[in-house]
């Protein structure tokens, strides 16, 4: 029963955190009517696997107290920002399966609103407009241990900020000329409060607003403001918000804003193996070490789409993860068996040979084949069944035969007998090389009256069961394998995070097979290739020549369990 279950859901240790009790808190004590979230990404990358869980978390209390989420882009610092960013980012909040309805805002929609609330922050003494250069600006904020010192242009009368800042507006300073500044206090503990910026002029063009403007609003005076703006009862974001806390605080006291939202904080997440920071991210599309923002190994939800991940495994990771005020590094291993517990019930069951090896069967006849039914799923019988093509030359893994295999090795070896899968028994009868000494064929015999893989009459039994395709209907294929972009699990942790990305971490294999029901399969749909992992077709495949990502590999102990 649907109802029952989202009880569940919302009772049980899933879905249930601090965030989610405070928000049900302020409900029960009425502090609040509707609940109001937002998610607020800057559009100046693409989104990654922390900005899933902020948007899952956001999305997924307005869901659950029946309120609203709004997507807001704080879209105030035109030199990084892109339109390429702005619809990356709707497709991905999408594609993760929220919807903001009617609720897309940016806070360049505010522009004009917060410019007037700057102005009154300039009327009321609590703003002044600084010329003091910016080097300067930055040895008069002191130090966590020293105070600042006060700017000689805090004492400004107020006609003078106002027709300084108008002047900023109007576009008669240069950039860096002067800033303007709350007025807080200098001495404070608490850096975000010693006479922070509010706006400062930048000669660009703005995606939206175009040349409108040549000031913005700092990230802190939007932010808050917008929150308020909205009517956003739960502001949440990540921990290193905590100390900006006091001065969204203080505007919001200072302004005369439509409602006082709250901030609250959450740990961000990081991941092993990988990093989760917008600039790094930037960096390693722009200088070429991965193939754009959506390259399979990036931790970019465009990235983990690609290779074949499904919203419902992230989500479910997310919910995994779930949400703290300890900040933590989550094991990327958490994320793949997320993957794998969401793909194996569904995916369809298909055969691929990455890396071929000619098996020729002597006592089959030359030039005839037969059609074999294969299970589509082993737990699903309504995805049915399909025809395969059976013949005198296969194609079997390279790593499923060994000329010398060692005890407990049960796959291939001279006079060694295995299962095909849907296939026949086969016994491996010698081998065939090259001048160098590479096994180039098998040769084998099959036992005719083990049809579709089924035991022998005399009930001989075999230990090892193989994946397999025929010669004649064999797909070419190229196959990617992806690993961890960086090679430890805590990159940049000497300092160099560049130092630390993996030279091996994409493996392009292109003499592949594949079954010829994937031809032409769906970009992006999971299959799962017998014994080896999860695969989708990638764009760049054609009809004829397919190209498949893996998603991700089996289980380990699926690994040893084959030898
Ligand atoms: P970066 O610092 O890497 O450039 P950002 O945090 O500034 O990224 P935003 O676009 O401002 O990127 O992020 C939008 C929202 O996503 C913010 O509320 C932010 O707190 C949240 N967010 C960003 N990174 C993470 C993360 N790793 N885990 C959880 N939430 C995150
Ligand atoms: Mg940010």
């Amino acid at each position: 029963m649907a109802d029952s279950d989202t009880v569940e859901a919302k009772g049980g240790e899933v879905g249930r955190d601090f965030i989610r009790d405070i928000v049900q808190a302020d409900v029960d004590a009425g502090r609040v009517s509707g609940v109001v979230t937002r998610f607020p990404p800057e559009p100046n990358g693409f989104l990654h696997l922390g900005h899933a869980k902020s948007i899952c978390l956001n999305f997924g209390v307005a869901n659950e107290f029946a309120g609203r989420c709004h997507l807001r882009f704080d879209d105030t610092n035109p030199v990084k920002e892109e339109q390429l960013f702005i619809d990356a980012i709707q497709r991905d909040v999408k594609w993760l399966g929220f919807d903001w309805g009617d609720n897309l805002h940016h806070a360049s929609d505010y522009f004009e609103q917060l410019y007037e609330w700057a102005e009154h922050l300039i009327r009321t003494g609590h703003a002044y407009v600084d010329d003091t250069a910016a080097d300067q600006m930055r040895a008069q904020r002191g130090t966590l241990t020293e105070p600042g010192q006060n700017s000689p242009n805090r004492y400004r009368a107020v006609d003078e900020n106002l027709g300084r800042f108008r002047d900023m507006r109007a576009g008669k300073l240069p950039n860096g000329a002067c800033v303007l500044r709350a007025k807080i206090d200098m001495a404070s503990g608490n850096m975000n409060l010693r006479d922070p910026v509010l706006y400062r002029i930048l000669h660009a063009t703005h995606p939206r607003t175009g040349n409108a403007w040549c000031i913005y609003p700092t990230y802190d005076f939007a932010h808050g403001q917008s929150d308020a703006i909205e009517g956003i009862t739960h502001s949440v974001c990540t921990l290193e918000f905590e100390d900006h806390k006091p001065l969204y605080d203080w505007l919001i006291e200072h302004l005369p804003v439509p409602s006082r939202p709250r901030q609250y904080e959450f740990a961000r997440l990081n991941v092993t193996y990988t990093v989760l920071s917008k600039r790094i991210l930037t960096t390693l599309v722009r200088d070429g070490h991965v193939s754009g923002w959506d390259d399979p190994r990036m931790p970019t939800l465009a990235g983990i789409r690609r290779r074949g991940v499904p919203a419902a495994a992230l989500r479910e990771f997310v919910s995994r993860v779930g949400v703290a005020r300890a900040n933590s590094m989550v094991d990327v291993a958490m994320l793949d068996s997320a993957i794998r517990d969401t793909l194996n019930p569904s995916a369809p069951r298909r055969m691929a040979v990455l890396r071929p090896l000619k098996l020729i069967i002597e006592n089959y006849p030359e030039g005839a084949s037969e059609t074999l039914a294969a299970i589509d799923h082993p737990d699903d019988p309504e995805q049915g069944t399909r025809p395969i093509t059976f013949g005198r030359e296969l194609y079997v893994e390279q790593d499923d035969f060994m000329e010398n295999p060692p005890k407990k090795f049960y796959r291939l070896s001279p006079g060694n007998e295995v299962r095909l899968r849907y296939g026949y028994y086969v016994t491996c009868q010698s081998i065939e090389k090259d001048n160098d000494g590479n096994v180039t064929a098998l040769r084998c015999t099959y036992d005719p009256q083990t049809r579709g893989g089924n035991a022998p009459p005399d009930g001989r039994k075999v230990k090892a069961t193989l994946h397999w395709l025929a010669a004649a209907d064999a797909v070419p294929a190229e196959i990617r394998l992806y690993s961890h972009l960086f090679n430890r699990p805590d990159p940049g942790a000497d300092g160099d995070v560049m130092a630390d990305l993996a030279s091996d971490s994409l493996d392009v294999l292109t003499g592949c097979f594949v079954e010829p029901a994937l031809a032409g399969s769906p970009v992006g749909e999971a299959v799962q290739f017998e014994r080896t992992g999860y695969f989708c077709a990638d764009p760049d495949g054609t009809a004829d020549r397919p190209v498949f990502n893996r998603t991700v590999g089996l289980r380990d102990s699926y690994a040893k369990a084959r030898v």
